[in-house]
């Protein structure tokens, strides 16, 4: 089987080539970040045109560089969201396009789902059952894995995810966008002690909450700047970095704890975290469990990711029509009817 993969959800244009599910013989992302850095953020419509004047040179060179023609494909998955409709519009007019004229099976991948394929894309071997800890820049999920397509929430975010609050902290602290990597790498000067900042523990729930931590941080910049004092930015950095991994650490050791599961996955773009990567590895180790964490490339958006998770769905048989269609808050679990 060699899949070609699209995803298209955000502000990268990604085609993939992936064969037997797992090996990668092409994975291309064209990154708009330079586009839209100008703005501080994604802005949706140019991420669209973005996408529609890059997807076709993004799909060729998957196919060169993966030294495979269009009649070596033999399916093809792509992200059908969540995400900006506007833009996960033209991965999958593309994908359908392609599908029907050459006559070719098609899934549609939750990109969520995807995040948490770029596990099994490195480590194909992992066994179920698995904790899977997805923190990216619109989702902070626990997740308990049963098998492929057996999937349980066990919390999730109730205001802004993790990567969001990377972004929103650093914009505020004028480092730019994307935050997360600025954010990490300034916390490394600073003393993660210096500044006492709250964490929203939400007793007995494995939910998140960020929102709070947030407005902590932003008040605490607005304070500094109407009394005209200093603010160590490398300090809270540090410290704003500290409360969102100890929350992060703490719920996904608990959790691997009471439900007794000795395999614990990270993915999403903060899974690039180093600082996050190793609390949460250590804290595992201590209770004789194991991390798996994708390598740094397969950790923020990619089409390898989407084309290891579309590969298990056409495995079980499933194949998209040509009603597939683009869904911005695309659920990740489908309640069976
Ligand atoms: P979603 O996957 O929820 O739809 P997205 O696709 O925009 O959102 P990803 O591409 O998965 O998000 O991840 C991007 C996010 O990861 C951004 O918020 C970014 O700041 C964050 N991020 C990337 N690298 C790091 C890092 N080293 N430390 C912390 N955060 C990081
Ligand atoms: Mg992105
Ligand atoms: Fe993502």
């Amino acid at each position: 089987k060699v899949i070609l993969a699209i995803e298209t959800s955000c502000d990268e244009t990604s085609a993939a080539i992936v064969e037997e599910g797992h090996k990668i013989r092409s994975n291309i992302i064209a990154s708009q970040v330079a586009t839209h850095q100008v703005f501080g953020g994604v802005v949706p419509e140019i991420a669209s045109r973005k996408h529609m004047e890059s997807i076709t040179a993004v799909v060729d060179r998957a196919l060169e560089e993966g030294q495979c023609r269009w009649s070596d494909v033999t399916a093809l998955a792509v992200t059908q969201g969540p995400g900006l409709v506007g833009a996960l519009l033209v991965g999958v007019a593309y994908a359908k396009g392609v599908a029907m004229a050459r006559e070719l099976p098609l899934v549609g991948v939750h990109h969520i789902e995807g995040h948490i394929y770029a596990n099994f894309l490195q480590y194909p071997q992992l066994s179920f059952p698995l904790l899977c800890l997805v923190v990216s820049g619109g989702h902070s999920h626990l997740i308990y894995l049963q098998d492929h397509g057996t999937m349980k929430i066990l919390g999730s975010t109730r205001d802004d995810a993790a990567g969001e609050a990377y972004d929103k902290i650093a914009r505020a602290l004028g480092l730019g966008y994307p935050g997360g990597p600025l954010i990490e790498k300034l916390a490394r000067q600073g003393d993660p002690t210096a500044y006492e900042l709250p964490r929203a523990w939400l007793k007995d729930s494995y939910d998140f909450s960020f929102s709070g931590l947030k407005s902590s941080v932003l008040n605490l910049l607005n304070r500094a700047k109407l009394k005209g004092e200093e603010v160590d930015k490398a300090a809270l950095a540090a410290s704003f970095q500290e409360a969102v991994v100890d929350v992060l650490v703490e719920k996904t050791c608990s959790a691997a704890e009471s439900l007794q599961i000795s395999t614990v996955l990270l993915a999403g773009g903060v899974a690039a975290n180093g600082y996050l990567r190793q609390r949460l590895e250590k804290a595992l180790q201590k209770k004789d469990k194991k991390l798996f964490v994708p390598p740094l490339e397969l950790c923020t958006d990619n089409a390898a990711m989407i084309a290891c998770a579309g590969y298990y769905r056409l495995q079980r048989g499933e194949r998209a029509g040509s009603d597939l269609n683009g869904q911005a808050n695309l659920p990740l679990i489908r309640t069976e009817s």
